[in-house]
């Protein structure tokens, strides 16, 4: 049985889980839920550390940081591996998210030894003269974290980095699917010298999870994960810094200018696919100007069906199982229910247990769940636009607003679209599934509140302590 962490220790509990392979539902671990009283243990270490925390020096937070990086890369095969078994993603999305994993700890690394405050000149008012104001981040106290099933690594990394790079003590839940991922992180962890308490990661049931939301030793809540469940936090501890990485439907636009229609056919085949769709910003709707449609509409059907299914574990495959039998039944269900509504089915739309074929619709109505839900399975949703400001407005016609890929060579256009969509970024050129772990990431609308990517995550975790000079 893999132990979970309390306070940087490993420890157990008698109310064991099992953990299953989505693919074949064979048992690929095991751990145990930490009790309510070892929950009580951790939260009260890491509140008992903040101060010792917030004062360790930079060179100790990055050190850390550095060693964890370069133990997952000395580690990364086995950490893939780890993944795909309890996770059901293709090992090459497994091994891609342990990359990103070590740059993500990397990256912390070195904000850990740039992060500073300012200094501010008061003297523009004449009553101040002679002052000047030291501003330094201090960390608002200790974190909870809260990671959903899909990047069961890296998501836990987006948490865990930036609390240690500001010394900020972090208590961490996996999401119940996937807890090993974070444990083994934890398993690195405590070869490291951060003090104890400063860290625990603690798999727990989710109707445990309230409470340490409501815990106000943890004055600061960062969560990834569904929608409903992220609102009802935040509503929940109105007090609290709640930060918010929530769902989307994201969309692509290809506009008039696009010339190269194979690039886009790949990365939006491709990436309405990648790990089964279960990304946040997986393509899911995707609206071409007239110009293109029917071209793109052959390419893309063609790129689709040349997405190979099948065993995570061949290197070949691309989409693997969804999450659970259930995850895929809910996308069965969605995409019958738009063809019922009048949407063509161009390919896919067949299920075997929790693997769902890759699956292309049109003509589909816009309040159908498949358009505007999160469908989170490997489903894209097709339609044609009449000028490249009809996809624009298509683009914000959602509930949600995470990223958006517009595919254009011109550069104006490429403003406008910076401009007038409202979401958190946009990709130029390719697809909104592209991150980079170092830069500001987050939603606008139903997607969230606030920014995850090193430098944002630190400042969220931080506040500004002002230290005013006088007789200077
Ligand atoms: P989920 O909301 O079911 O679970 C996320 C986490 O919340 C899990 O750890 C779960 O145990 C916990 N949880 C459940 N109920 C809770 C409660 N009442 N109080 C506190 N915690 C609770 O989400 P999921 O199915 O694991 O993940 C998929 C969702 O995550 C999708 O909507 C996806 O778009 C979103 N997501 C967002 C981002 C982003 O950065 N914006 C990234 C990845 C995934």
């Amino acid at each position: 049985m893999t132990p979970f962490f309390i306070a940087g220790r490993p420890a157990t509990s008698d109310d064991a889980v099992e953990i299953r392979h989505p693919f074949d539902g064979r048992v690929v671990g095991s751990t145990a839920n930490a009790t309510p009283a070892q929950v009580e243990e951790a939260v009260a270490a890491a509140d008992a550390v903040r101060a010792k925390a917030a004062a360790l020096p930079a060179s100790v937070r990055a050190a850390a940081l550095d060693h964890v990086s370069a133990r997952l890369k000395e580690r990364a095969e086995e950490v893939a591996q780890l993944i795909t078994g309890e996770n059901g993603k293709p090992l090459k999305w497994s091994r891609g998210e342990v990359g990103r994993a070590v740059s993500t700890f990397r990256w912390a690394a070195e904000e850990a030894r740039r992060f500073s405050g300012a200094v501010q000149r008061l003297d523009t008012d004449p009553a101040a003269t002679g002052r000047i104001a030291l501003v330094k981040r201090v960390p608002k106290g200790p974190v909870l974290g809260i990671a959903p099933f899909n990047f069961p690594l890296n998501l836990v990394a987006h948490k865990v980095a930036p609390a240690i790079a500001v010394g900020a003590p972090i208590v961490l839940k996996p999401a119940p699917a996937t807890p090993l991922s974070a444990l083994l992180l934890g398993e690195i962890l405590a070869e490291t010298d951060l003090p104890e308490g400063m860290w625990s990661i603690l798999p727990i049931p989710n109707d445990r999870a309230p409470a340490l939301v409501a815990d106000p030793r943890l004055p600061v809540v960062s969560f990834t994960g569904s929608g409903p469940v992220g609102w009802q936090i935040r509503e929940a501890v109105p007090r609290k810094h709640v930060t918010l990485e929530l769902g989307g439907n994201a969309a692509v636009l290809v506009c008039e200018d696009w010339d190269d229609l194979d690039w886009a056919a790949t990365r939006v085949a491709t990436f309405s696919n990648y790990q089964a769709g279960q990304s946040c910003i997986a393509v899911q709707r995707v609206y071409v100007h007239d110009r293109h449609f029917d071209a793109l509409t052959e390419r893309l059907v063609a790129a689709v069906e040349a997405q190979v299914t099948g065993s995570p574990w061949e290197d070949a495959t691309d989409v693997g199982p969804l999450i659970s039998e259930a995850a895929a039944e809910r996308v069965e269900s969605w995409v019958g229910e738009a063809v019922a509504a009048g949407a063509k089915l161009l390919t896919g739309g067949t299920r075997d247990g929790a693997n769902y074929a890759p699956t292309v619709l049109t003509g589909v109505p816009r309040d159908a769940k498949v358009a505007c839900e999160e469908v989170f399975g490997p489903v894209l949703v097709l339609e044609r636009v009449e000028s490249d400001e009809a996809g624009l407005a298509a683009v914000n016609d959602s509930q949600y607003g995470l990223q958006a890929g517009v595919f254009t060579r011109r550069l104006d256009r490429a403003f406008e679209a910076h401009r007038v969509l409202d979401v958190g970024g946009i990709v130029v050129g390719d697809v909104p599934s592209y991150r980079a772990d170092q830069m500001p990431y987050g939603g606008a609308k139903a997607s969230g509140v606030g920014r995850e990517g090193l430098a944002s995550a630190m400042t969220d975790y931080t506040e500004d302590r002002v230290m005013v000079l006088t007789g200077l």
